[in-house]
């Protein structure tokens, strides 16, 4: 099964990225899709060179790199993955199915001490920002008040989109993929297509507690496809609590899976 990276799997890459806080950019390079964000990759490779790092941050599946002139921003696509050229940080991220080709590292940046960080990406949706715009992203979805969601759910008029199509809406709240939402709607027990504002204020109250608990889940397991619905993904698939046969339709542009019987 494809990966896509999920905010889990950006949070790993910005722990990755602590490793480089404190290192000196000698160079950086992109090729014409990495760099499909700015006027041209030789951009990158200018606007980087001679900066330190001195942080890392998150917004969403926004990376970010704060240095001592303008912050880096990194977006992965469906298929990037970020490596820090060492045993530890392949080992540690370089997943499953994927395998690694030297032609699909679309640039990257390298530092001082000969450390390189790179992005590799068959798809070619990877994109490198310079002082990315975050009022065009809502509230971060690992650090999400209730509040926070309580006004991501909110509705100006009519019934509102369908629950799962305002989660995935990055302006609402960023870093809520197509894994985490379905799994967080199937622990809570709510129909994906439930309109927003039939949700009242406990089905909402349950609704926050079960996409904390399953970031915090899937955190601690490994990734965001280790759900537990995650095996009846498929055609056929049964639901893991009650057997009923999963629905499957495709909601907010995403497929989506879920239980008939304990979902409503
Ligand atoms: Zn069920």
């Amino acid at each position: 099964m494809r990966r896509v990276p999920e905010i889990l799997e950006v949070e790993s890459y910005r722990r990755l990225c602590d490793q480089v806080v404190g290192a000196t950019i000698v160079r950086g390079f992109a090729d014409g899709y990495l760099a499909k964000k700015l006027p041209t990759p030789a951009t990158w490779a200018r606007a980087v060179k001679g900066l330190s790092v001195t942080g890392t941050d998150r917004r969403g599946k926004l990376l970010l790199l704060e240095t001592d002139g303008p912050t880096l921003g990194i977006r992965f696509g469906m298929t990037g993955v970020l490596l820090l050229d060492t045993e530890a940080g392949i080992e540690g991220l370089f997943y499953g199915p994927h395998s690694f080709k030297e032609e699909w590292v679309r640039g990257g940046l390298e530092f001082a001490d000969a450390r390189r960080l790179l992005v590799h990406d068959p798809r070619r949706l990877a994109r490198v920002e310079i002082d990315p715009d975050l009022e065009a992203l809502g509230p971060d979805a690992l650090t999400l008040t209730r509040r926070q969601f309580d006004a991501a759910l909110a509705v100006e008029r009519g019934e509102g989109p369908a629950v799962k199509a305002r989660l995935l809406d990055q302006a609402r709240v960023a870093g809520v993929g197509n894994l985490l939402c379905d799994e967080a709607l199937f622990r809570a027990g709510i129909d994906p297509r439930t309109p927003v504002s039939h949700l009242d204020d406990a089905r909402r109250g349950a609704l926050y507690r079960a996409l904390r608990a399953t970031t915090r889940t899937l955190g601690r397991r490994g990734g965001s496809h280790l759900g537990d619905h995650m095996a009846a993904r498929s055609r056929g698939g049964l639901c893991p609590l009650d057997g009923e046969a999963m629905a499957t339709a495709t909601i907010g542009g995403r497929t989506t899976y879920w239980c008939p019987r304990h979902q409503r």
